[in-house]
């Protein structure tokens, strides 16, 4: 049984899907597989410079709150009005409320 699978066919490294020839020339992994990779190199990296600038992010972070709760605005989105005497807006407030119970 011939299944056409030559020894040039390759594969995705990480599902094993057969890769379309258009893609063979650089590419080890399948759209979905690939995509997936990007996804936690990205997080990965966000990891990398959280973890290097801990000191910078946390300043920054602090900052931004400050600025975000003087200028009345949520501090969990950045861009809607906070509601009266709270540091969040209804919509963020509703979710932390969610995740709170979850
Ligand atoms: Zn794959
Ligand atoms: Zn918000």
């Amino acid at each position: 049984m011939n299944m056409s699978l030559t020894s040039e066919t390759l594969c995705c490294v990480s599902c094993g899907k057969p890769l379309p020839i258009s893609r063979r020339a650089n590419a080890r992994y399948c759209k979905e597989c690939l995509r997936e990779r990007q996804a936690e190199q990205h997080r990965a990296f966000a990891r990398r410079y959280a973890a290097a600038h801990r000191e910078e992010y946390k300043a920054y972070l602090k900052e931004r709150y400050l600025w975000l709760v003087s200028h009345n605005m949520c501090v969990s989105c950045g861009h809607e009005k906070a509601v009266e005497g709270r540091v969040r807006c209804e919509k963020c407030l509703e979710r932390y409320r969610k995740k709170k119970k979850a």
